[in-house]
């Protein structure tokens, strides 16, 4: 059986049902900007629009043409400083040689080889923000991680096999979740995984996420779904005392780890939006694709991301706006896909997909309801703020948001990257390079007061549990404990 075999017949899972049973067809999007904007708050645009021409970056030989953006790069090294691989790999030879450069030798070498270092990029993308003159890095390193592994890598070998695995998540975790303490026990169990480093090369020194026992899914269903979330909207709204039949309508874009590992950040999205007055449905989806592209595993990519962009365009054309909890999830939907991929839709979808924070930010006081609003039951909070949130220009949002937020404090523990970058720091041969990218937020941590994380991304939370032995939370369950009364389907 292929990858794409056992990819294929997960169809049908529970990720897969949409839950859209009655929608209304009528407009009305929730625009952003309808609301109050926070004084100095500016979120990065997403890639798309009207003019956007998604440029494939190595395509066949015939139709090979000019990349525009390699041409733009000055050699400043700007991206080199700021690529956290390269700062502590000095084999790493950096994101310029990576983008521009190879793409160049590749144009003017006609038996050029994608370098296997591409296979050592994480794909945090600091460097596409960091470079002063707009040159796609990270496009190029998705494009040429795809032909690297498309042309160089054999299917045969336990690295592609280990890959395509990690990759492909969603695949292992819904047939996890089927018996999720089983699983759990299973997949820490010391002789397994000392196999499965041995055998696969994935290391043994991390833990494996806990598979919660009800997934997000499963937990939705059983609260009545779509008519529920509208149910609860409209009260939420006559009680804020908004017309009750205002047209707030989202579609939450959950992702695989709050489905099937942390069920509590979705339900609390779910709760936070609907105080607001926000009716909620659940779409059909698969993987984003990050793993996808930081693995070079462009046709799983694809097709994950065709089923997305189906399903999200669908309900973009009806009105609705889509938000993530994840934000290399945002990421992935606003940035990678149009600069990949052009389904039908893509670029509506792009332009129309938001995080979760910042949705609420740009529509609704969400400062001004939490400057009024107290927590119980969490610490002092480290707030790492994840690559792909800072991408999106997202990156002190919690600290700004619960700044005056009483009964907890939130501190920046600064600008480094957590090191994990995904499924790269499951790789036994990258999780030394991963530690070690990681250092620097582990000691910040350890010298901010309490010992609760705070951070939007799943695999960070994983660095950082693994490096400080801290329970780290989600800024939506802050906001949760801070705004929400009466939480129902609990
Ligand atoms: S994506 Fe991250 S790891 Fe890859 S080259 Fe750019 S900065 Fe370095
Ligand atoms: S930062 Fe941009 S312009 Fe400078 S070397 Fe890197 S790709 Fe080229």
């Amino acid at each position: 059986m292929t990858g794409e075999d056992t990819q294929d017949s997960s169809d049908g899972g529970a990720q897969d049902g949409a839950d859209d049973p009655d929608v209304e067809t009528d407009g009305g999007a929730v625009g952003p900007g309808d609301g109050r904007d926070d004084a100095g708050f500016a979120p990065a645009e997403p890639t798309a629009g009207e003019d956007f021409e998604p440029v494939q970056v190595f395509p066949d030989e015939e139709t090979m043409d000019l990349r525009p953006g390699a041409d733009d790069c000055y050699k400043c090294s700007t991206c080199d400083v700021n690529c956290p691989v390269a700062e502590v790999d000095d084999d790493f030879p950096g994101p310029k040689f990576q983008g521009p450069e190879q793409w160049r030798l590749k144009q003017n070498e006609e038996d050029y080889d994608v370098d296997e270092s591409i296979t050592s990029c994480s794909n945090c993308m600091r460097c596409d923000d960091a470079c002063p003159s707009g040159v796609p890095l990270s496009q190029m390193h998705n494009e040429a991680r795809g032909e690297f592994v498309r042309e160089e890598m054999s299917l045969l070998s336990p690295k592609y096999w280990r890959n395509r695995i990690l990759a492909n998540y969603r695949v292992s975790a819904q047939v996890a979740s089927v018996v999720p303490r089983l699983a759990n026990a299973a997949m820490n169990f010391g002789p397994a995984r000392w196999v499965m480093e041995k055998t696969l090369g994935v290391t043994s020194e991390r833990e494996f996420p806990e598979f919660a026992e009800q997934t997000f899914r499963e937990w939705w269903t059983a609260r009545g779904g779509a008519a529920a979330s509208r149910q609860n909207a409209r009260e939420a709204r006559q009680r804020r005392g908004d017309p009750v039949d205002a047209d707030r309508r989202v579609a939450y874009f959950h992702g695989c780890y709050a489905n099937y590992n942390t069920p509590e950040v979705a339900k609390a999205l779910v709760r936070v939006y609907e105080h607001f007055g926000y009716e909620l449905v659940v779409p059909e989806q698969r993987c984003s694709g990050t793993p996808m592209f930081a693995n070079g595993m462009l046709s799983d990519a694809r097709r994950d991301a065709e089923v997305n962009v189906s399903s999200l365009a669908d309900l973009v054309d009806r009105g609705y706006d889509a938000v993530c909890s994840c934000t290399s999830c945002s990421m992935a939907i606003r940035q990678e896909y149009p600069e990949l991929f052009d389904f039908e839709g893509t670029g509506e979808v792009a332009g129309s997909t938001f995080e979760a924070l910042e949705y609420l930010r740009i529509n609704e006081d969400l400062r001004g309801e939490l400057a009024d609003a107290s927590v119980d039951g969490f610490d002092d909070l480290a707030y790492h703020a994840p690559c792909h949130a800072r991408n999106q220009g997202l990156s002190r949002q919690a600290v700004e948001l619960f700044r005056e937020l009483d009964g907890v404090a939130v501190e920046d523990v600064g600008d480094s990257c957590s090191g994990i970058s995904g499924t790269y720091g499951w790789k036994a041969e990258k999780y030394d390079v991963s530690m070690e990218i990681g250092e620097e937020m582990f000691e910040h941590m350890e010298d901010a007061p309490g010992e609760t994380g705070l951070t939007e991304c799943p695999t960070c939370s994983m660095q950082m549990e693994h490096g400080t032995g801290y329970e780290i939370r989600h800024p939506l369950e802050v906001i949760e404990e801070a705004l929400v009364d009466d939480r129902v389907g609990v």
